[in-house]
């Protein structure tokens, strides 16, 4: 596996099944900011792959919100509603080589697993229709080197299972758009959520089967309150104000461990991205970060 070495292209992905939240914003920051301090390109794609999840206006107010933010993307933005056919022929080439199978196990025949499932259809040569359709995963360790949280690794055959890439109602599965969409963009540098640092090892596992370089990962931290719990969900779901953008911004720049100066406090967005660009210091970020929700509302 050969590590991305090209110039620096990074990228913010939020799912429309709400506006941005705190998280979001810690996340979209970091990765622009990160970008933009080496003048790498910055790219926005909305990942709008499950249509009952998504929220009418969320696009939208997505956009909305990062322009009133002060971000600047790169070219178009991208949406995965247009990339069906690149999934599709993924899908095929993968269950044709016996990479992938079809799998007909109801969610009922799936408890008690834990979420790792358990083979069931393996050698069940199903055929694809009414079926969802998973990757077989080796049995393997998947190990990478996060910028932030360090090291990390997953047995994929113990502690994932053959993961869905398909859906049985046809939709495709994130990990599946994610991956391929990274690769067709030139992504080098993915910038997101901890929560979804137990997906990369996933992904690594894609990247390797389809010949893709690997991208470096910098996963921000999960935001902890002071009694150790995660934000509630009111908490991560009431929509970033317009008005209260430079506060919000200073706020995330703090939860990054980026030291800008008070006098800030009040600049407009435009002018705190700028600061945060020429002081970044990936080096600071911390593993987990705490937020009394009450400053937040
Ligand atoms: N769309 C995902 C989310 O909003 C992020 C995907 C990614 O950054 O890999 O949680
Ligand atoms: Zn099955």
């Amino acid at each position: 596996m050969h590590v991305n070495t090209g110039a620096y292209v990074g990228r913010f992905a939020p799912t429309p099944s709400g506006n941005l939240h705190f998280g979001s914003l810690v996340a979209a920051l970091a990765s622009y900011v990160d970008a933009r301090s080496v003048g790498g390109r910055w790219l926005l794609r909305m990942e709008d792959i499950d249509p009952p999840r998504e929220v009418p206006g969320a696009q939208d107010a997505i956009l909305r919100t990062l322009e009133s933010y002060g971000f600047e993307w790169d070219g178009q933005l991208v949406r995965q509603s247009d990339r069906h056919a690149h999934y599709a022929a993924c899908v095929e080439q993968l269950f044709s080589q016996g990479l992938a199978y079809a799998c007909t196990c109801s969610r009922k025949q799936l408890e008690g697993y834990n979420g790792i499932y358990p083979g069931l259809c393996r050698n069940a040569g199903h055929t694809r229709i009414d079926a969802a359709i998973r990757l077989r995963v080796p049995q393997l360790t998947y190990a990478f080197t996060d910028r932030v949280q360090g090291e990390f690794d997953q047995h994929l055959g113990n502690e994932v299972g053959d993961f869905v890439i398909q859906r049985r109602d046809a939709l495709y599965a994130y990990q599946l758009a994610v991956v391929l969409d990274d690769a067709w963009q030139g992504i080098t540098d993915i910038v997101r959520g901890a929560d979804l640092l137990d997906s990369t090892p996933r992904q690594l596992y894609l990247q390797e089967l389809l010949g893709f370089s690997q991208p470096r990962y910098l996963h921000v931290p999960l935001i902890v309150q002071p009694d150790g719990n995660k934000l509630g969900k009111s908490y991560r779901s009431p929509p970033l104000q317009i008005e209260q953008a430079s506060a919000f911004l200073a706020k995330a720049l703090r939860t990054l461990g980026q030291e800008m100066p008070l006098e800030l406090n009040n600049a407009p967005p435009k002018e705190l991205l700028s600061w945060a660009t020429a002081h970044w210091d990936a080096d600071k970020i911390p593993r987990t970060a705490t937020l009394d929700e009450a400053s937040l509302v």
